[in-house]
């Protein structure tokens, strides 16, 4: 495996970052939504994501895995670690790293609608909309991008290139 070309620039990922802040700001504009981080690969767009907004925003965290440090989606997703904050009549913004198969956005939708939001959006900074399984809709979107792997900014293969500044194709 190894690192073949950068598929999305710092600038461009940055860029996009901002508008995705405004764009969110705007719409929850004199509401209070709470953000909610799917640990681990959606952290560092999170942390930026998070910066961007000029609303008033609280962050919760919850932690799926579905991958055995392979590129393949096993369609069963675990709960590694839930959600413990309140959410019951809250404005929530899912924040994920990448949609693919639609598996773990489906599991991560039943948690969070368990809890009786009054609202849920979904946002993810990657969407691979030839790899879908189970239906999703996505409401705001960074980058479509080719079925292909990825890492870096905050995506990983087996654990690793996590904190990569731009996002890379890699060749296995
Ligand atoms: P899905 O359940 O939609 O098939 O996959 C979603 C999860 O699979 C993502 O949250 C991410 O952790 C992982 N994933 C899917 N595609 C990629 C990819 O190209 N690169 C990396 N690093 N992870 C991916």
């Amino acid at each position: 495996m190894e690192i073949e070309a950068t598929l999305i620039s710092e600038a461009e990922i940055q860029r996009r970052v901002r508008e995705i802040g405004q764009q969110i700001s705007e719409d929850y504009a004199n509401r209070e939504p709470v953000l909610v981080c799917v640990l681990k690969g959606a952290a560092v767009f999170f942390a930026d994501l998070f910066r961007a907004l000029s609303v008033p925003v609280r962050c919760e965290f919850i932690q799926l895995a579905s991958y055995d440090d392979g590129t393949e989606s096993s369609g069963q997703v675990r709960v590694v670690q839930g959600l413990n904050g309140n959410l019951r009549n809250a404005d929530v913004v899912v924040v994920e790293d990448i949609v693919d198969t639609g598996h773990t956005l489906r599991t991560l939708m039943a948690e969070i609608e368990a809890l009786e939001p009054a609202s849920v959006k979904v946002c993810s900074l990657l969407d691979k909309p030839t790899r879908r399984v189970v239906a999703t809709n996505i409401d705001y979107v960074g980058f479509e991008i080719p079925d292909t792997f990825v890492v870096g900014y905050g995506l990983d293969y087996a654990q690793k290139y996590r904190n990569l500044r731009e996002i890379y194709h890699i060749k296995m």
